[in-house]
């Protein structure tokens, strides 16, 4: 059996990193989206949200589980038995900073294999960092996230007393 980890912080989760997941499902007999509680970056969605927000988005796929982690992805990858480190990469804006987390990787844990997914078109240009920008000041994002996660930021955003940092 064949387990994959997807790591990121998916703050929160899009359809880019959806259309990954469903990808890398029908591949691998299991895939462990791994939510990481700390990232160096601002979060807009505490770690529980981020993990409840992919949760509910990923609801119909059988052989998905969201769990969150807190240390070194290699880690919590051998923790949960993954052969396989699943990341998606976009056209311009990923690969340098791949190559270097995966050759880190490498180093850490040489039997873990990482697999990139080439990002899909209508994605390319996707990052949860732009999506907060447009969200907070009111552009139209919709199409770019599930439902729930819309909401989820139309409120974080009408409330800002609720940002966890
Ligand atoms: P972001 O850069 O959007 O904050 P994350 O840290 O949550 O993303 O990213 C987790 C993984 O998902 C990374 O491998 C990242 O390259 C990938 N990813 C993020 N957005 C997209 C997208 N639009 N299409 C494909 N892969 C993506």
């Amino acid at each position: 059996m064949t387990i994959a980890v997807y790591p990121g912080s998916f703050d929160p989760v899009t359809h880019g990193h959806l259309d990954i997941i469903r990808r890398a499902s029908v591949i691998f007999d299991k895939v462990i989206v791994a939510v990481y509680d700390r990232p160096e970056k601002k979060l807009l969605f505490s770690t529980e949200e981020r993990v409840k927000l992919a949760r509910q988005a990923t609801v119909k796929l059988s052989n998905v589980q969201i769990q969150s982690y807190s240390g070194l992805t290699v880690d919590f990858a051998r923790k949960v038995g993954a052969q396989v480190m699943v990341r998606g990469l976009r056209m311009s804006s990923d690969f340098e900073r791949e190559f270097e987390m995966a050759m880190m990787n490498k180093k850490l844990a040489s039997d873990l294999e990482l697999v990139c997914f080439m990002a899909s078109l209508q994605y390319q240009f996707l990052s949860s960092a732009l999506l907060k920008e447009v969200a907070q000041l009111g552009g139209c994002f919709e199409d770019l996230v599930p439902l729930h996660v819309a909401t989820a930021l139309k409120e974080k955003f009408a409330n800002p007393s609720i940002h966890p940092k």
